[in-house]
């Protein structure tokens, strides 16, 4: 039987999660890091699937603390990094490797992107990329396993993707992002776009993602780290800041205490 195209949708968890769930038109289905099992499983319940697979993009609670109860009612394969921290990994996947999830007629490419956590992965396919906390929608993870270096490369290896990728990133910080953006990089006129439309969204309670990835090269400074005028806005906190990862890491402390 043929697969229709896929379907993704999010599963909100505690305060700013989105737990991404991939269907494809019969009841199979895929969660991307579940952080919280009770919230999937009433989606489970709700909508009649089958939850197949599951996808992890690092160690963080909240991000696999669901799994333990996922498993109580399913047995899904299960693929995440490297990484002991992540138990219940039945295949743990590395750089270009392919993870093929054939109930849903869907296959994702495994990009590695240290940065926020060591081991930290994402999954690219089927016009989507699943990038956990490296890749937020005008913003990016904190740096806390790694180096504005490790970041920058990170970083730019989402930023080679297709721009018509479409971004699921795991948290909705858009709107937060967007005001310390709109300080980094005032006179961006694709940003100032951006976050009068996610006002929009957020005083209407509407998700701000995915966005593509087009959208977030043209408006997120930790993707524009070699612009001018982001350089120039790290020089006025560190004048000896330079293009890339030396400027990543001067507007990701500057955005620390923002
Ligand atoms: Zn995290
Ligand atoms: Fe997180």
């Amino acid at each position: 039987m043929p697969h229709a195209p896929l379907e993704i949708t999010a599963i909100p968890a505690f305060s700013d999660n989105y737990i991404w769930l991939i269907t494809a038109g019969g009841e199979a289905c895929a969660v991307v890091d579940p952080g919280d099992h009770q919230p999937v499983l009433e989606a489970l319940e709700r909508r009649g699937l089958e939850l197949r697979y599951i996808l992890l993009t690092h160690h963080h609670a909240d991000h696999v603390g669901g799994m333990a109860g996922l498993l109580r009612h399913a047995s899904p394969e299960v693929f995440g990094p490297h990484d002991r921290r992540i138990a219940a990994v039945t295949r743990r996947v590395a750089e270009g490797e392919v993870v093929a999830l054939p109930a849903l007629g869907a296959r994702f490419e495994v990009l590695e992107v240290p940065g926020h956590t060591a081991t930290h992965i994402a999954f690219h396919g089927e016009g989507a990329l699943f990038c956990g906390d490296t890749l937020f929608s005008v913003g990016c993870g904190r740096l806390f396993e790694g180096t504005p270096e490790q970041m920058q490369d990170s970083l730019d290896k989402l930023a080679a993707l297709p721009p018509e990728t479409r971004v699921y990133c795991a948290h909705e910080y858009t709107r937060s992002n967007c005001e310390f953006a709109l300080a980094v990089e005032p006179g961006n006129p694709d940003l100032q776009r951006v976050a009068h439309w996610v006002r929009a969204q957020r005083s209407a309670g509407r998700i701000t993602l995915p966005g593509t990835l087009a959208t977030e090269l043209s408006a997120n400074p930790f993707l524009r780290t070699r612009q001018p005028a982001v350089v120039a806005a790290a020089r006025e906190r560190e004048p000896g800041a330079a293009p890339g990862a030396s400027t990543l890491g001067v507007i990701r402390a500057w955005k620390d205490g923002f």
